[in-house]
């Protein structure tokens, strides 16, 4: 293969910006179907993909071909939550005190790492005021990593699920530990208004406080903004062309949500089969959720890790319970994209075991993949851009040494990455 390429954590990177040449799959995945075609020609022109054709359809044009006729091709991977600078322990009295310029190596780390694993494109909920330099960074070729979407931080009323209250309350506010507080519909606004002047790509919210390890029947959980609150901040965002997510746990905080106006439910953890009503509410109002069932069992191993069984089991049951809601909502037609809520303590490498854990909850390989791709562009208005390989879209793809539709569980692996390339 004449091509040239980078090697990013033992993966090879191919950039195809400025260049145009012929790509040949073994089979196709375009990210919105169900299957893969076979024996299909990707024509790409300066990091876009052109046309795509039958094998040979664009060989009279005489461009390089890229031979991967015995790959698996399909558009990047896209991870709809996760936090690139977060924590770097689960311990609650240090966990938000790192050194800054330590955090942010961990965030390029990761974002290699990331790259290295097929992702091409990111969605970043909160990253400590890391988020801008790091988009910026990668935008710029400084570093290796996907393209990045934040919401540089989220924010939280005094009080709720952003606040720290194990510390005196001007500290946790000024410092915005782990989040920007704000009360009212004027600091609520205005804080919509700085993120966004700052250059953040879309808001992060909070509806309600409640953890993901409780016993699912009687699931505590306490509403955070009001409606007022949340209303004033949806309306701010999208009259600046920005979407707004928040993190959903509990039927309160999600039916306040998507009567507020939010584009995106994070999380969406709440006792389904006493409220089978907030899902009619989501289909109702087209919603998309991600589920982030990797963060739930990932708390769970943590705490097998810890020496508290009972508590893991909790959590491995939460996740098996948040599963069966998140199969009634695929099956209802509810657009189901793949984020993990990786928050800085597990390695990104480990961002793939969503699709695993949503094959497990009933989801077929194909919509896991759909949701790790065209879904999870269109949750972050990218759908114009990137998530499926048709004509006009960045030339964001991923080439596998094995079928992801036959066993999903190869994505976990860096090995089953012949090359990524990058538009
Ligand atoms: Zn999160």
């Amino acid at each position: 293969m004449p091509f040239e390429f980078e090697t990013v954590k033992n993966t090879k990177v191919v950039s195809s910006k400025g260049r145009d040449f012929i790509l040949r799959a073994g089979k196709l995945f375009d990210g919105k179907g169900k299957t893969a075609v076979k024996d299909r020609d990707i024509l790409i022109r300066g990091g876009r993909i052109a046309e795509t054709g039958k094998r040979g359809a664009f060989d009279a044009l005489g461009l390089e071909v890229m031979d991967c006729s015995g790959s698996f091709v399909m558009p990047g991977l896209i991870e709809a939550h996760l936090h690139l600078s977060g924590m770097h322990t689960q311990e609650k009295y240090s966990r938000y005190f790192e050194n800054k310029d330590v955090r942010l190596i961990r965030a390029l780390n990761h974002a290699e790492e990331l790259l290295a694993h097929g992702f091409t494109t990111v969605r970043e909920l909160g990253a400590k005021g890391r988020g801008i330099g790091i988009r910026e960074g990668i935008a710029k070729g400084l570093c290796h990593g996907p393209r990045i979407l934040t919401s540089i931080e989220f924010l939280s009323p005094s009080g709720g699920h952003g606040d720290w209250p194990i510390f005196p309350y001007d500290f946790v506010k000024e410092t915005s530990m782990r989040s920007v507080l704000v009360d009212g519909v004027d600091e609520c606004v205005k804080a919509v208004r700085l993120l966004l002047r700052e250059g953040a790509d879309f808001v992060k919210i909070v509806t309600a406080t409640g953890g993901f390890g409780q016993v699912y029947e009687t699931m505590k959980f306490r509403p955070c903004f009001n409606m007022a609150e949340i209303t004033a901040m949806s309306n701010e965002a999208h009259e600046q062309g920005k979407k707004i997510a928040s993190h959903v746990v509990g039927h309160v905080g999600a039916m306040n949500a998507i009567n507020g106006g939010i584009d995106t439910l994070e999380h969406c953890f709440f006792n389904f089969d006493q409220h089978p009503e907030v899902l009619d509410a989501i289909v109702k109002k087209g919603l998309t959720v991600v589920p982030t069932m990797s963060i739930i069992k990932w708390f769970g191993e943590y705490e097998e890790q810890t020496g508290r069984p009972d508590a893991a089991a909790r959590f491995y049951r939460n996740v098996q319970m948040h599963g069966k809601f998140v199969k009634a909502a695929w099956e209802a037609g509810v657009p189901i994209a793949c984020g993990t809520d990786e928050n800085g303590m597990h390695g990104t490498g480990r961002c793939p075991e969503e699709y695993v854990s949503l094959v497990e909850a009933g989801l077929p390989e194909y919509a896991v993949l759909q949701g790790a791709t065209s879904v999870a562009a269109a949750t972050l208005g990218l759908e114009n851009e990137t998530g499926s390989i048709e004509a006009g879209k960045v030339a964001d793809i991923l080439v596998l040494n094995k079928n992801p539709l036959d066993d999903i569980s190869v994505l976990r692996f860096k090995e089953s990455v012949d090359c990524v390339i990058q538009g």
